[in-house]
């Protein structure tokens, strides 16, 4: 059993090894941004029945109550900002050759920490699509004169987000399997893994030999497969093992 420094040690090493570095994120990554996870302690099950919220049929029933729930939802993150852990990842990007977020998470707090090379599976929350049309909106279009708001055509618009029991982008997801059957090192931070099909992503790359590390706060079903599982705060867990990274780098520059 290894000890937290060796683990810290080891994923190290393989950060400052390898140059296709694929980083998977949940909801935890956002919780020190104070943005509630829908699953884990504190969850925001515990508060709202999110299936009564987010599916298809609870727009139907009710698309007020869903637009009045994604409201204050946005009004959270609107008041949130990226925190240490999403900073460091924009970082990273910055040094990588090859580097990619893919996000399961619709806050958009990872393009707001800098991060370019970003898939969002989910949607983003800052983001609107008529029901019947394929048009899109960028939040500060939505015409919210009346909730729910409505299409010029008439028809219903809604969040531009995946909900329950709803298709994945095919695109998005066509790339993050290309992208984790590619990686070199897939680090997966803050999510339950419970959510197919960003669970099984991890699994695709560590098929393909990649080396897996997990930070989160509690095992998750990766943690099986995980080389390093590093448990604890992804803000404080990610700042530090960057910064080992950093010099390790620099050690390898100079030699
Ligand atoms: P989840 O809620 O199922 O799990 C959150 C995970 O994060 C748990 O395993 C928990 O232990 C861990 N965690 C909590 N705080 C942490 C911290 N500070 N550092 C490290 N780990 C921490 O989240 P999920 O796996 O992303 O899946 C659920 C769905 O939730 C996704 O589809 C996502 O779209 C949606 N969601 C998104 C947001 C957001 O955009 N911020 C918020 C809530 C839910």
């Amino acid at each position: 059993m290894m000890t937290e420094e060796e683990r810290i040690k080891e994923a190290c090493r393989w950060l400052s090894q390898f140059k296709n570095i694929a980083i998977l994120t949940g909801a935890g990554i956002s919780k020190e941004s104070g943005i509630p996870t829908f699953r884990g302690k504190d969850g925001m099950w515990k508060k709202y029945r999110v299936e009564e919220m987010a599916t298809p049929y609870a727009f139907q029933q009710d698309p007020r109550k869903v637009w009045e729930w994604y409201d204050w939802r946005r009004q959270l993150i609107m008041k949130a900002n990226p925190n240490p852990a999403h900073r460091t990842i924009a970082e990273m990007e910055n040094i990588y050759p090859k580097f990619t977020v893919i996000t399961q998470n619709v806050d958009g707090l990872h393009k707001r920490a800098g991060c370019k090379n970003l898939i969002e599976l989910h949607g983003n929350i800052w983001r609107a699509r008529c029901i019947d049309e394929e048009r899109i909106f960028g939040f500060t279009e939505v015409p919210l004169r009346h909730i729910p708001p409505q299409c010029e055509c008439g028809s219903l618009i809604r969040p531009d987000v995946v909900w329950f029991g709803e298709p994945m982008p095919k695109k998005e997801v066509a790339e993050a399997f290309t992208l984790a059957e590619e990686c070199d090192v897939m680090m997966v931070v803050g999510t339950s893994a419970l959510v197919a099909p960003a669970a099984s992503l991890p699994y695709a790359a560590k098929k393909n030999h990649a080396y897996i590390i997990e930070v989160n706060l509690e095992s998750t079903p990766i943690t099986t497969i995980a080389d390093v599982s590093l448990f604890g705060m992804a803000g404080e867990i990610l700042p530090e093992l960057w910064s080992n990274v950093k010099k390790e780098l620099d050690n390898d520059k100079s030699e």
